[in-house]
């Protein structure tokens, strides 16, 4: 049994999502999987509850918590076998609206956004094209008039068939243009139903796990010009600004899967009997489970640090990635030991570790993949030279 930290300021949050992820146990998880369904029902109880507009200030309609609040919210989500990728992305987005919207945007969309009215779950950014790199996108806005005329790809956009808006990241000079290529990018909340029945279309990708992502087309999408966000040019900086967040978040999440596997594991262990004993006598099936559990704590401790200098307005790019990085290392370590603890029956659809173990490998690719966050470390906290 994973022990409750007994100062965990969180508690009674923590004790709330888990009552709320009870309503949902693993058969509905396991529907939805098989039949790669976006977990509606789940994510209105979260809504309703308010847990998706934990980062919302309250002036706005939100529960104004802190950043390591809503970790705790997620942590808990997936610790209770559950999957918050079907809606994170709605507590971390609307920073770069809240951060850097105008007050008529923020008055018109947030409290829309706390009360589930409207759900702004889809985040356009990575194109086939481009990938890792950003600032290669080629997606265009054209400004004309009074709108922008989109025309472009995006391609991973989750959520999107699900999401009533999008913040979606287009250039809008020529990367070939501009004296720094970061310049040039700028950031849209594009209104979905307008953009669905003006030119835009989106292709469900089904994917090894459950995640309700697709690609986006764009074909000369209009989309008004009061809905750019902050001043043109300068949306690399305001997407920037929401990653940070993101990482923790994330993060958080991995922690909550590691524990989970690892309660699943040991639970396991301690009760299947081989030889005469349980399985979990033997070392050779200790000493994984333990080693993922130490990974996940000094992971754990690091998520905490990233978050505390967010929450105290202090650069918090290289704990993020590095939160981000640990954890989705050691929820992978113990999804890989919940397997082989689990021998053939890791395997098999009930037990709900083959699920787990299929969505946890996401982590080391999206939303940043590990190669790109050691490039981070070794550039910006190691002073090496840049390698691409
Ligand atoms: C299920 C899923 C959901 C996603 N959801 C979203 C979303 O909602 N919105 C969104 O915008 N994006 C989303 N993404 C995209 C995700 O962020 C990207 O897949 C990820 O950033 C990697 O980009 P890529 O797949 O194009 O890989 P590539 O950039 O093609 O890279 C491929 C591999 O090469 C490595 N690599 C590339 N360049 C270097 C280098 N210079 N040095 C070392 N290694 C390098 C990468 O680390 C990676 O391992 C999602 C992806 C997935 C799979």
């Amino acid at each position: 049994m994973i022990k409750a930290d007994p100062d965990d300021p969180f508690a009674e949050i923590r004790d709330a999502v888990a009552r709320l992820c009870a309503q949902f146990p693993a058969p509905y998880w396991r529907q939805m999987d098989r039949e790669q369904a976006y977990p509606t029902a789940f994510v209105q109880a979260l809504t309703q509850a308010g847990y998706l507009a934990a980062l919302i200030p309250e002036a706005y309609g939100g529960a104004g918590l802190s950043l390591s609040a809503a970790a705790a919210i997620l942590e808990e989500i997936q610790r209770a076998g559950a999957n918050g990728a079907a809606c994170h992305a709605q507590m971390y987005i609307m920073g770069s609206l809240l951060r850097h919207g105008s007050e008529a945007q923020k008055a018109q969309y947030l409290p829309q956004i706390a009360s589930g009215a409207l759900r702004l779950q889809a985040f356009g950014v990575t194109e086939p094209g481009s990938g890792t790199d950003t600032t290669s996108i080629t997606t265009f806005a054209e400004k004309r008039g009074d709108h922008y005329v989109v025309n472009g790809q995006k391609v991973w956009t989750s959520r999107a068939e699900h999401s009533d808006l999008m913040l979606l990241l287009a250039r809008t000079t020529p990367k070939d243009k501009v004296a720094k290529r970061t310049d040039g990018l700028s950031v849209f909340l594009v209104d979905m139903k307008q953009a669905l029945a003006g030119g835009m279309t989106i292709r469900p990708i089904r994917t090894m796990m459950n995640h309700s992502t697709t690609e986006i087309f764009f074909d000369n999408v209009r989309v008004p010009a009061e809905n750019l966000i902050g001043e043109e040019g300068k949306g690399f900086r305001y997407i920037l600004s929401g990653m940070n967040a993101e990482r923790i978040l994330i993060a958080a999440e991995c922690i909550g899967d590691a524990k989970w596997f690892t309660q699943k594991s040991t639970d396991y262990a301690n009760e299947r009997r081989v030889f005469g004993r349980p399985i979990g006598q033997n070392q050779g099936i200790q000493f994984p489970i333990a080693r993922a559990y130490a990974q996940m704590r000094a992971a754990e401790l690091m998520v905490k640090h990233a978050a505390s200098l967010f929450e105290a307005g202090r650069d918090c790019g290289a704990e993020a990635n590095m939160a981000k990085m640990l954890a989705a290392e050691a929820s992978w370590a113990a999804a890989e030991a919940c397997v082989q603890t689990h021998g053939g029956f890791g395997f098999a659809e009930e037990y709900d570790v083959e699920r787990k173990f299929r969505e946890a490998r996401l982590y080391q690719v999206a939303p940043i993949s590990t190669n790109l966050i050691l490039s981070h470390l070794a550039e910006h906290v190691l002073g090496l030279p840049r390698s691409y």
